[in-house]
C-alpha cells in the first residue's frame, strides 16, 4: 500500500484493509476498447486484463482513473487469462514509484494485492493485482479505435471528452482539435526527453501504450540503461531494436503521426486542408525535439545556455561514453561531484581532453558553484538498477520485503547523493547486463 500516494490523493483513511476491500469489492467497473499499432502492425485490442473501477476526484478537483490490472478476463482478453503475476505487479509498483520521484510524468501504483490465484506462466506463480492511478487511460490507440471502427461523431465525442478532461485550455483556440494535437505532441516530446535524461527505456512503445495525458504507463518490459549505448534493448521480443534507447524519439514521432492520422476527419472539414495542418505540425517536430533534447542534456552538464557549439560538446560526450562503455548515470554523477572513481574509464586521456573543454565552458559562464546546483537537480544519483530490481523482486515473492522496501526508500530521493548509499550506484557486472531480458505481459 502506497501511503505517500494515499495522502496526495487526500484519502484520509489509514485503514489498509478498508481501502483494499473498497478496491477489490467494487461492483461497477468496465474494460476499455482500444486498438493500436504493435511493433508497427495495426490490431484491435482492449483492456484484456484490466478494469477501470471509476474516477476519483480529489478535494482539489484533480480527476484520476482508478484501474485494477490483473483482475481477470474481460471482453478483450482474447486467448489470455486476464491475470498478472505478483512479481510483475511489484515491478510496476517499484518502477512507477521510482519514475514519480525522478520527476517524470507517470501512472502510479496505489497498492499491490495478492489474489490467492496461481497464475500459469513458464512456472506457476502467485497472482496479484495492482491498483493503478492515472489522469486518464485514454491512449493513442483509443483514437485509432474510434477512427477505424467508429463514426466521425464518435471521434469528435472522444476528442471533446479528452480536451475537456486533459487539455481544457485549448477550448478557446480557433481550431481546438489542432491545438489538442499540438499539446499531445508537445507532452510526448517532453516525456521522452525526460526518459532519456534518466536512461529509461520504455521497451514497448506501441501506440496503445502511449497516453494522451503524457503520462508514462504500461510498465512491462521497461528497464534502465547502465553503460551508455543508444542501441540498448532489454525486451525479449524487441529483436530489431525498434524500441531501443536511442530510437525512442523516432518512435514517438511515428506514434504521433498515427495519432494525427486518427484526427484527420475532424481536423478540418476539407480533407486536403486537414492533411496540410497535420503535416505542418510534423514539419516542426524535429526542430522542437532537437531544441528540447539538447537543452536537457546541457542542463545535465550544468549549462543553462544553448547553442549549436554547445550541442557539439554533448555529442562528443555521448560518443566518448559509447566508446568507453561509460555508465550513463555515474558519468554525470562523477562530473557533478568531481569523483572520478565512480566511473574510472573517465581517467582515459581522450576523456580528459573533453573534460578540459567542459570545464572551460563552465568557467566562462556561470561558474562551478551554480553549475553544480543545476546538475544536482537534473542528474539522479539513484536509478532502479536492473540487477537490484530483480534481486529485490525475487526476494519479495518469497515473502522477504527487506530489499524492495530499502530500494523504494533510496529511490524516493533519487537526487540526493549519499556517500553511505554508494553501493546503490554500482552498475551490474557486464555479464548480467548482456543476459538481462525483460518481458511484456507477465
Ligand atoms: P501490453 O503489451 O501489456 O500493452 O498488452 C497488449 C495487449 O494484450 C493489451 O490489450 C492487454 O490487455 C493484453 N494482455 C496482456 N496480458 C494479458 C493477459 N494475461 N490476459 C489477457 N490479455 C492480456
Ligand atoms: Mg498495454
Amino acid at each position: 500500500m502506497n501511503d505517500g500516494l494515499l495522502s496526495e490523493l487526500h484519502i484520509s483513511s489509514k485503514n489498509h484493509e478498508e481501502i483494499l476491500a473498497l478496491l477489490l469489492g467494487s461492483e461497477s467497473s468496465f474494460a476499455q476498447a482500444y486498438a493500436g499499432h504493435q511493433f508497427g502492425g495495426f490490431t484491435k485490442l482492449g483492456d484484456g486484463r484490466a478494469i477501470v473501477l471509476g474516477e476519483y476526484l480529489t478535494p482539489l478537483n484533480q480527476r484520476f482513473d482508478i484501474q485494477l490490472k490483473g483482475s481477470g478476463r474481460t471482453l478483450y482478453s482474447r486467448g489470455g487469462d486476464g491475470k498478472a503475476t505478483l512479481k510483475a505487479m511489484l515491478r510496476e509498483y517499484l518502477i512507477s514509484e521510482a519514475m514519480f520521484h525522478l520527476k517524470i510524468s507517470t501512472s502510479r501504483s496505489l497498492a499491490v494485492a495478492k489474489t490467492g490465484d496461481l497464475v500459469q506462466r513458464e512456472t506457476d506463480q502467485e497472482g496479484a493485482v495492482v491498483a493503478r492511478i492515472m489522469k486518464s487511460h485514454i491512449r493513442v490507440g483509443t483514437f485509432e479505435y474510434a477512427r477505424q471502427f467508429g463514426s466521425t461523431e464518435d471521434l469528435q465525442a472522444l476528442t471533446d471528452y479528452s480536451i475537456q478532461r486533459l487539455y481544457p485550455e485549448v477550448l478557446n483556440e480557433e481550431n481546438p482539435t489542432l491545438a489538442f494535437l499540438k499539446k499531445v505532441i508537445s507532452a510526448q516530446i517532453d516525456l521522452v526527453v525526460n526518459w532519456m535524461r534518466v536512461g529509461f527505456i520504455h521497451g514497448v512503445m506501441n501506440t496503445d501504450n502511449v497516453a494522451i495525458s503524457g503520462e508514462t504507463f504500461d510498465y512491462g518490459p521497461c528497464a534502465f540503461m547502465n553503460a551508455y549505448h543508444p542501441e540498448t534493448v532489454f525486451s525479449s521480443i524487441d529483436k530489431n531494436g525498434r524500441y531501443a534507447f536511442g530510437n525512442q524519439p523516432n518512435i514517438i514521432k511515428w506514434n504521433m503521426a498515427r495519432f494525427a492520422e486518427s484526427l484527420l476527419p475532424i481536423l478540418h472539414s476539407d480533407p486536403e486542408t486537414a492533411l496540410k495542418l497535420a503535416q505542418q505540425c510534423f514539419s516542426e517536430f524535429d526542430s522542437i525535439w532537437v531544441q528540447r533534447f539538447y537543452k536537457m542534456m546541457l542542463l545535465k552538464l550544468g549549462i543553462e545556455q544553448q547553442s549549436t557549439e554547445l550541442n557539439i560538446l554533448v555529442n562528443e560526450l555521448l560518443t566518448l561514453m559509447t566508446n568507453l562503455k561509460l555508465d550513463y548515470t555515474n558519468t554525470f554523477l562523477s562530473l557533478t561531484y568531481d569523483i572520478i572513481e565512480l566511473n574510472s574509464p573517465m581517467d582515459e586521456p581522450e576523456f580528459q581532453t573533453w573534460l578540459d573543454k567542459w570545464k572551460k565552458t563552465i568557467e566562462s559562464s556561470t561558474g562551478f558553484e551554480k553549475a553544480k546546483k543545476v546538475m544536482i537537480e537534473n542528474n539522479p544519483a539513484f536509478i532502479p538498477r536492473n540487477h537490484l530490481v530483480e534481486e529485490a523482486l525475487d526476494l519479495a515473492v518469497t515473502g522477504n520485503n527487506e530489499l524492495i522496501t530499502q530500494l523504494l526508500s533510496v529511490l524516493s530521493k533519487p537526487y540526493q547523493y549519499q556517500e553511505d548509499l554508494k553501493h546503490f550506484t554500482t552498475p551490474p557486472p557486464e555479464v548480467f547486463e548482456n543476459r538481462y531480458a525483460t518481458f511484456c505481459g507477465t
